[in-house]
C-alpha cells in the first residue's frame, strides 16, 4: 500500500513505526527465565530421551477408630531408583505433621486480632490444642530390621543399609498412628465431619500415609516442608490397600474394590452391576438405608481391599451414613464408573447432580487432554469444601435442611465436582510439582473447568476464564501482587493468582492470540507428552510453541513473569482522504467548509445591530475585492490539473479518485502488557468491520504505536477490544470518539432477603394455598 499512494498527493500520511528506536525488550525470546534444555528434558518441551522418573509401590493395611477418631496403618514401599544417581537415603513426606503443635505451619501462620471474632476463627486459632501428626511407630527393612529415620517436620529420611544403586528397588515398611482432624473446626485437605443430630462421623481421609517424596532430574529430592498451600509432589506406582471400618460403614476408595462379595450385600452387588450398564446414575444404596444405618452401631468390623494402577497417591471416604449411586461412561471405547458418595444432608442436590457432573468432566476433558485411563471416577461429599486425588475428589456445597438452596449452591457444587474430578488430568495424571507451582495444576484446571461449564449449559455463570472477570485483580496494588512464577507457599492473592489469571491467559491464548486450532492441538499435545510423568513449567511453555508455530515468549513473559496488567488506550484517530486536485472538486469542498464554519458571537449581534454597512450605504466605496471569489475554478487551475492527470498511470488515476478513507489510530500501552489489539469500526451506513492485529504491533516500541486503516466508507466510530477477550482494565478510553458508559445506583431501603428463591417460591405458594 505504501508504494502505491507514495506518488499521490496524500497530505500526512506516515507509514511504517512511529519511533524508530529499538525496544523490543518485551518480545525478546525467554532466555535465562527457563532452564537449559538436556537429554532429559528437551527445548521441544517434550520429555528426553534420557527422560527418567522415580516408582513407588505399596501395600498399606489401615483400621479405623471410629470411637476415636483415629488410624492405625503399616505400610510396605518398594522405591524403584530409575536415575542414573545412588542413592544412600530416601525422603517421606509426612504431611500429618501440619497439625503437630510445633509445626512449622502452625508457628509461622500469621494473624491479626480483633474486637469481634467468630468462634470458628478462635478454633482455628488454638489448633495447637489438637494431638496431631504421625506417631510413627516403626521404620523397617524387609527382614523386619529397624532401620534409622530421622524427621525434619513434615519430611522424615531413612537412611538406607546399602547405597540403592540406579535400576534397582528398595522395600522397607513403616508402622504409624495418628489422630484425625475435625475438618470443620481444625480445617484442612481432610479430616472428619461430625453430625450430632444422628451422633454419626463421616471420614475423608488423605495425606494418611507416609508418602514418597518425588527425586527428580530439577530439584533432587523434592523435600521442600509442607505449610499448607503448596500442595504435594508424589512419584507414581501400584496400590493395594486394605481399609477396617465397622462393618455398617460404606467406603470410597482410589481404585477397584476387589472383595465386593465381603463388603457388600447381593442387592447392593446387583445394583452395582446394573449401574456400570447405565448411562444414567442408578442408586445402589439408597437414602432410606443409609438412614437406617445412622441409626445403629455394627459390633463387627469389615475389610474392604482396593487396588489402583499407576497412581500418585491413593484417599478414601468411610462412614455408615453413606448413600452411593453409579453411572457408567464411554471414553475413549473404554467404561468409566462415575460415582458419588453422600450423607442425606446433601440431598436433593447430590443425588440430581453430582454423579452426572463426574460424568461430564470425564467427557469434556478426555476430549482435550488424554481420554480418562482410570477405571472409577468418584465425588464424595463431606467436610471438606473441595480436593482432589486419584480417582477420588472430596465436594462441599451442601442445600439448606429445609431442601431448598440458592443458585450459588447448585452452580458452586456442579463446578467445585468438574474442578475436583478435573484434578484427576492436572496434577493427577500430568503430574506436575504443587509444592512447587500452583499454577500448573490449579491454573491449567481451572481452564479446563471454564471449557467443561460452557458445555454443561448455555451461559453457565462460571467464576473464572473469561477476560473481564480478572480485571480487578489485575488491577490490584502493587505490593499485594507477585507474578504466577512464584513459589505456591509465597503466593499472595492464591485464588486469583495460581487459578484465575493463568485460566484466563489460556482462554486468551486460545481466543485472541493463537485461535481454537493451534491452541487445542497444542494443549492436547502437551497432555500427551506428560501424562504420567513430571512436567516443569518450561515444558508447558515450550511444548505449547512448539506444536503450535506461535512464538509466545511475549506472553509467557508479560503474563506468568509480571504482574502488569493490559491497559490499552486508543488515544487518537487523524482522517484523511486523498487529494484528488481536480481544481472543481476541490473548490466545491472548501466552499462547503466555509459555508459550515460557525458564526461568532459578534458576528451574530452585529447582523440585527448594524443596520447598514458605510460600504452599503456609499456603493461608491465598492471595487474588484468586493466581488472577488477565490474559490471559482480558473483556466489557470484547470490547465495544470490536466497536466497532472497526464502523468499518471490508469492504475494510478484510479486510486486518485478511489474515494478511500485512511485513519492514523494512536494507541498507548498503559498498563505493560503487549497484547493484540482487536479493533471494530462502525460505518456511516450501520455495518461494522472487526479487525485483529497481533500483538507483535508492539515490537518496535512497546508502549506507543499508530496504526492506519484504511476504508472505502467513512468511520463514525472505532472500538478497541469489543468483545472484552484481552482482560484490559480501563474501557474509558478504549473508544473514539469517546463513549458515556452508564452507570446505576442501586437504591434499596431494606437489608436484603436471607431466603434463597426456592424458599420464597415455596412460601408464596403456600400462603396462596392457605387462602
Ligand atoms: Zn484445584
Amino acid at each position: 500500500m505504501r508504494n502505491i499512494v507514495a506518488g499521490l498527493a496524500l497530505v500526512g500520511l506516515v507509514a511504517g513505526p512511529l519511533a524508530a528506536q529499538a525496544q523490543d525488550t518485551k518480545f525478546a525470546q525467554l532466555a535465562q527465565e527457563l532452564p537449559t534444555p538436556n537429554t532429559y528434558r528437551s527445548a521441544s518441551g517434550a520429555p528426553g530421551h534420557a527422560y527418567w522418573q522415580q516408582r513407588a509401590d505399596y501395600t498399606i493395611k489401615v483400621e479405623l477408630d471410629d470411637q476415636n477418631q483415629a488410624i492405625t496403618g503399616s505400610e510396605t514401599i518398594t522405591y524403584t531408583n530409575n536415575s542414573p544417581d545412588v542413592l544412600s537415603y530416601v525422603w517421606v513426606q509426612l504431611d500429618q505433621n501440619i497439625f503437630e503443635p510445633n509445626s512449622m505451619s502452625n508457628l509461622t501462620r500469621t494473624a491479626e486480632l480483633q474486637k469481634e471474632m467468630p468462634l470458628r476463627a478462635v478454633e482455628y486459632m488454638t489448633r495447637e490444642e489438637f494431638d496431631g501428626g504421625f506417631k510413627i511407630q516403626k521404620v523397617s527393612d524387609r527382614g523386619g530390621k529397624a532401620l534409622k529415620y530421622t524427621i525434619n517436620n513434615t519430611m522424615m529420611r531413612i537412611d538406607l543399609p546399602s547405597p540403592l544403586k540406579p535400576k534397582q528397588s528398595v522395600t522397607f515398611s513403616i508402622d504409624w498412628k495418628h489422630n484425625i482432624n475435625n475438618q470443620k473446626t481444625l480445617g484442612g485437605r481432610s479430616g472428619y465431619e461430625y453430625f450430632p443430630e444422628d451422633d454419626n462421623y463421616l471420614y475423608e481421609m488423605a495425606q494418611w500415609f507416609p508418602r514418597m517424596a518425588v527425586y527428580d532430574d530439577v530439584n533432587g529430592w523434592q523435600h521442600k516442608q509442607f505449610l499448607g498451600s503448596g500442595e504435594f509432589a508424589l512419584p507414581f506406582g501400584d496400590y493395594k490397600v486394605s481399609i477396617t471400618v465397622p462393618a455398617d460403614h460404606v467406603v470410597a476408595g482410589t481404585g477397584v474394590l476387589q472383595n465386593p462379595n465381603q463388603v457388600l450385600s447381593d442387592t447392593h452387588q446387583k445394583r452395582w452391576a446394573q449401574a456400570a450398564k447405565s448411562d444414567k446414575p442408578v442408586v445402589i444404596v439408597t437414602q432410606e438405608e443409609a438412614e437406617k444405618a445412622e441409626k445403629s452401631r455394627a459390633k463387627n468390623k469389615k475389610t474392604w481391599v482396593f487396588e489402583a494402577d499407576n497412581v500418585r497417591d491413593f484417599a478414601w471416604a468411610s462412614s455408615r451414613k453413606f448413600i452411593w449411586d453409579a453411572m457408567n461412561v464411554k471414553v475413549g471405547g473404554k467404561n468409566v464408573l462415575a460415582m458419588s458418595y453422600y450423607p442425606k444432608e446433601g440431598n436433593p442436590l447430590w443425588g440430581q447432580y453430582s454423579t452426572e457432573a463426574v460424568a461430564h468432566t470425564l467427557e469434556v476433558y478426555s476430549k482435550h487432554t488424554i481420554d480418562y485411563p482410570y477405571p472409577v471416577a468418584i465425588s464424595v461429599h463431606g467436610p471438606v469444601g473441595g480436593m482432589e486425588y486419584p480417582m477420588v475428589s472430596f465436594n462441599g456445597y451442601r442445600p439448606e435442611p429445609d431442601g431448598t438452596y440458592s443458585d450459588r449452591t447448585k452452580y458452586g457444587l456442579i463446578s467445585v465436582i468438574i474442578h475436583e474430578v478435573g484434578h484427576n488430568f492436572f496434577p493427577m495424571i500430568i503430574n506436575s510439582d504443587e509444592r512447587q507451582w500452583t499454577w500448573m495444576d490449579e491454573g491449567l484446571n481451572t481452564f479446563m473447568q471454564y471449557l467443561a461449564e460452557q458445555e454443561w449449559e448455555r451461559n453457565y455463570p462460571s467464576r473464572r476464564g473469561e477476560p473481564q472477570d480478572i480485571v480487578e485483580y489485575m488491577k490490584s496494588a502493587p505490593n499485594t501482587m507477585v507474578p504466577i512464577m512464584t513459589n505456591s507457599e509465597s503466593v499472595l492473592q492464591f485464588g486469583n493468582n495460581a487459578y484465575g489469571k493463568p485460566a484466563t491467559a489460556l482462554n486468551i491464548l486460545r481466543e485472541t492470540v493463537m485461535g481454537r486450532e493451534l491452541f487445542d492441538y497444542a494443549f492436547k499435545e502437551y497432555a500427551k507428552r506428560w501424562a504420567f510423568k513430571h512436567p516443569m513449567p518450561a515444558d508447558f511453555f515450550r511444548t505449547m510453541e512448539d506444536a503450535s508455530g506461535v512464538d509466545l515468549d511475549w506472553f509467557w513473559r508479560g503474563w506468568f513473569y509480571t504482574t502488569d496488567h493490559t491497559d490499552i488506550a486508543m488515544t487518537d484517530v487523524k482522517w484523511y482522504t486523498i487529494d484528488s486536485q481536480d481544481p472543481a472538486f476541490v473548490n466545491a469542498q472548501l466552499r462547503e467548509q466555509q459555508n459550515k464554519a460557525p458564526q461568532t458571537l459578534s458576528q451574530q449581534r452585529n447582523l440585527n445591530d448594524i443596520k447598514k454597512t458605510r460600504v452599503e450605504l456609499r456603493p461608491q466605496l465598492n471595487d474588484f475585492y468586493n466581488n472577488y471569489d477565490p474559490l471559482a475554478t480558473t483556466a489557470e487551475d484547470e490547465q495544470a490539473y490536466r497536466q497532472f492527470l497526464g502523468q499518471l498511470t490508469p492504475e494510478q488515476k484510479e486510486k486518485l479518485n478511489s474515494g478511500l478513507n485512511f485513519y492514523e489510530v494512536s494507541f498507548e500501552n498503559q498498563g505493560g502488557l503487549v497484547m493484540p489489539l482487536v479493533v471494530r469500526m462502525s460505518y456511516e451506513d450501520g455495518s461494522e468491520e472487526v479487525v485483529n492485529i497481533p500483538a507483535e504491533i508492539w515490537r518496535y516500541n512497546n508502549d506507543e504505536i499508530t496504526k492506519v486503516f484504511i476504508t472505502e466508507k467513512p468511520v463514525v466510530s472505532f472500538e478497541l477490544d469489543p468483545y472484552l477477550q484481552t482482560a484490559d482494565t480501563d474501557l474509558s478510553d478504549n473508544a473514539f470518539p469517546r463513549q458515556v458508559a452508564p452507570s446505576r445506583f442501586e437504591i434499596f431501603k431494606q437489608e436484603r432477603q436471607r431466603s434463597n428463591p426456592m424458599q420464597r417460591e415455596r412460601a408464596t405458594s403456600q400462603n396462596n394455598n392457605g387462602r
